[in-house]
């Protein structure tokens, strides 16, 4: 992944110009944080925080809890963040965190535990105006509420304006929970309008139906009711009905902890999760984790369009290879930021000690992260380059590495 992500700086960076020793200085994070976290029963877990770049505003980026969480995996999400954030044009910088655990084998005490030791270990560089994390995989809300209440106990600060996804009764943003999935729906949009696409009856398929994929099938078909959700995916099945869904139906069934592979109605069919990837859809938006669509089945693909809302769903060899096929790939760091744009509208809140309404937030979203994709897209059109190396160059020509 790491690797990944530098190929596509250095790709971006060269076509601008810039020397192998501009390049470098910029790929190498400025602050690398390491700990062990100790918990009271023993067990011993690390935890990182990379800082990559703060030429543009506060670190940000979020903390993950997964198992294969490591160091290189943290570099390469921090580096992703300082692109995304200067192609959103927000002033804040890039990082990322994480814990190397698997959350389910944790009990609530114990994920509370860790929320407040990964603060005591790394407070001296968190703050409001150094480095604000945010939720990201297997992190929410309540993660947030422990860790800011953490660093309140530890600072004495009291704007809350050091970690963005808190809860609404914590100093949270109405619109940051959505914030994602509401997000990829615009990017979408903005994009079909710019390159004047017949949107008519678009058809989508989903891979992961959590809060960010069922917030974006629930904005793109309330905008657009013509549009149809064909086929939808969790980690145990993908269902495909030609005539299209009800998401709310779907969002209810998989509130009640209802999984696809037991989704049984008459015109729905079950398959395999991983062949969501095959389904006969306009726009395929991956929504689960990274490296989703790789050399050994990018060949499968029908979409046109690729919308990654994970972090990393197409790997780089593939990214190529489909855009070679012209299937248009909307890249993560634009796809995605509507989740980071929010959280800096909360840290404004915060720092402000104001509360918007949800559709100032939304209105302020939707300006933003238009403006972006709108400047991906005609950069993309003009040097007849891919989305993601159009993302590339303009983050890299915002952060001035030139
Ligand atoms: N974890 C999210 C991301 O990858 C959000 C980061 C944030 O809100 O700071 O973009």
């Amino acid at each position: 992944m790491l690797k990944t992500a530098q190929e596509a700086i250095v790709e971006a960076g060269k076509s601008l110009g810039l020397t192998d020793d501009k390049l470098a200085r910029f790929l190498k994070p400025q602050h690398v944080l390491k700990h062990t976290i100790e918990l009271n029963s023993g067990k011993k877990l690390k935890a990182y925080r990379i800082e990559h770049n703060n030429s543009r505003g506060p670190y940000k980026g979020g903390i993950r809890f997964h198992p294969d969480v490591d160091l290189d995996e943290v570099q390469a999400l921090a580096t992703l963040m300082s692109i995304k954030t200067a192609v959103a044009n927000i002033p804040m910088g890039g990082g990322k965190g994480g814990v190397e655990v698997n959350p389910r084998e944790l009990s609530e005490l114990e994920l509370e535990e860790i929320s407040r030791k990964f603060v005591q270990a790394f407070v001296d560089n968190l703050g409001p105006q150094k480095d604000v994390p945010a939720p990201d995989v297997n992190t929410n809300a309540q993660i947030m509420d422990w860790m800011v209440d953490e660093y309140s106990k530890l600072t004495g600060d009291r704007t809350k304006a050091s970690f963005t996804g808190k809860s609404l009764e914590n100093g949270g943003s109405k619109g940051r929970e959505a914030a994602t999935g509401y997000g990829g729906y615009m990017v979408l949009d903005t994009i079909f309008s710019s390159s004047m696409k017949e949107s008519g009856q678009i058809k989508l398929a989903v891979q992961g139906f959590g809060n960010v994929g069922s917030n974006f099938a629930i904005k793109s078909l309330e905008n657009h009711p013509e549009w149809k959700l064909v086929a939808v995916s969790d980690s145990s099945a993908t269902i495909v009905n030609e005539s299209g869904f009800d998401v709310n139906e779907l969002i209810e069934y998989k509130k009640a902890k209802g999984r696809f592979k037991d989704y049984k109605t008459d015109d729905v069919k079950v398959i395999a999760t991983e062949k969501i990837i095959e389904e006969d859809a306009d726009v395929l938006v991956l929504a689960a984790l990274d490296g989703a669509v790789d050399e050994s089945n990018y060949e499968s693909v029908k979409a046109t369009t690729i919308l990654e809302l994970a972090n990393g769903p197409v790997t780089g060899e593939a990214e190529k290879k489909l855009t070679e096929k012209n299937i248009n790939v909307i890249p993560d760091v634009l796809a995605n930021s509507g989740g980071v744009i929010v959280s800096y509208l909360e840290w404004r809140q915060n720092l402000s000690g104001e509360q918007w309404s949800l559709d100032e937030v939304n209105n302020k979203l939707n300006s933003i992260i238009r403006s972006a994709s709108e400047g991906v897209f005609s950069l993309s059109k003009k040097h007849s380059i891919s989305l993601k190396q159009a993302a590339f160059r303009i983050a890299l020509e915002r952060l001035n590495v030139a």
